[in-house]
């Protein structure tokens, strides 16, 4: 006999653990590509052994240190701050508070590849509305396609992976037409390296409007990918629903320490911020001249819309040594993580051989 496993699952793609090429450049996944600052690594190291709240401890639920600082960094109160293992553990946690079986969760397509995989294991259903031609979330597009069953939107910018931001009056404009009930995600997983100048404050939108919410993660500019911080500011009924479908002790002990760290390295990391940006203005420009079509991006990767030629051209960088992230299918595209200068220029000599 064989065990009944959800069928919500069966389309599901299975985990693939992540191909390793020794010795090649790792462009694929939107890392910071900076050494670990010593005073996280040190508060990390300190945390394991601390006298009353050392590993041997559960870490504190609320991580409430963290909150605090994270309440200081961005104005918001503490009520309204909820801290995930991961933003996108938040993300499946929205889906979970918001949306079950015959609901409808909304984003523009492509975005973020979690979003339909979060809504599909909680059985609701996706609703994708495709980018403009200039790869950009088409807001009145999406505004236009919530229905009574819509529950959810989300709303990536810059948008992973394209790299396009929505504009600040277009965003507004769309909140004002998305009914009360109706939970919209502002997701800024890369705000740190957004340099476009009409660019939405979410934060000043997640604590003003009781329908949204905005995402944030130390896994990209902060460097703490492996140690999973998220955290959500949003009206403190949604931040309760959202305690209430956590895993239990999901942040823990170290990642928190890290991350207070890190918050209070900021001075240390926005030179690191700005590093990339001009690495990814000079990515940017050497894609244009090669003739590649590539959209003005705002986060910390390049998109290359190669549609069906987008799994050879991944593979051609293997060859080279670069990984890159191909998602190969009508709508798809190669992302490429800006990396270190010396990676960033395997790439473009990757690209450079790649045959057009
Ligand atoms: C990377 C990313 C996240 C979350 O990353 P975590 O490591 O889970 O915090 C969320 N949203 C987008 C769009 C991302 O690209």
């Amino acid at each position: 006999m064989t065990v009944r496993i959800r069928s919500a699952l069966d389309t599901l793609p299975a985990y693939a653990p992540g191909r390793s090429v020794p010795g090649a450049i790792k462009l694929a996944s939107n890392e910071l590509a900076f050494p670990t600052l010593p005073a996280v690594a040190q508060a990390i190291a300190d945390a394991a052994v601390h006298e009353s709240s050392g590993i041997n401890r559960y870490p504190d639920n609320g991580a409430a240190r963290l909150v605090t600082a994270l309440a200081a960094l961005t104005g918001a109160p503490e009520s309204h701050i909820v801290t995930g293992c991961g933003s996108v553990a938040l993300c499946q946690q929205l889906v979970q508070a918001t949306a079950e079986a015959g609901d409808e969760v909304l984003f523009g397509w492509r975005s973020f590849e979690a979003y339909p995989i979060v809504t599909q294991i909680t059985g609701a259903t996706a609703v994708r509305v495709p980018v403009t031609a200039g790869h950009e979330l088409d807001l009145a597009a999406m505004a236009d396609a919530i229905t009574p069953a819509t529950r959810l939107i989300f709303i990536c910018t810059p948008n992973n992976p394209t790299g396009t931001t929505v504009r600040a009056a277009d965003l507004i404009a769309f909140l004002d037409r998305v009914p009360e009930h109706v939970l919209v995600t502002i997701d800024e997983a890369y705000t740190e390296f957004d340099d476009a100048d009409d660019s939405p404050d979410g934060l000043a939108e997640a604590t003003s409007r009781p329908n949204v919410v905005t995402l944030r993660t130390l896994s990209k500019a902060y460097g703490l990918a492996g140690l999973r911080v998220g955290y959500a500011v949003a009206d403190p009924a949604v931040v309760t629903a959202l305690r209430k479908v956590a895993i239990p002790f999901a942040l823990n002990s170290l990642a928190q320490a890290a991350a207070l760290a890190a918050l209070g390295a900021r001075a240390e990391l926005a030179p690191r911020w700005q590093q990339v940006v001009a690495e990814r203005t000079r990515v940017h420009a050497g894609l244009r001249e090669l003739g590649y079509e590539v959209p003005v991006s705002r986060a910390n990767f390049v998109w290359l819309p190669l549609r069906e030629r987008s799994a050879e051209f991944a593979a051609h960088s293997e060859q080279h040594k670069v990984i890159v992230r191909a998602f190969a299918d009508a709508s798809g595209g190669v992302r490429v993580s800006i990396g270190a200068p010396h990676e960033n220029d395997a790439f473009l000599a990757a690209a450079a051989a790649f045959p057009r």
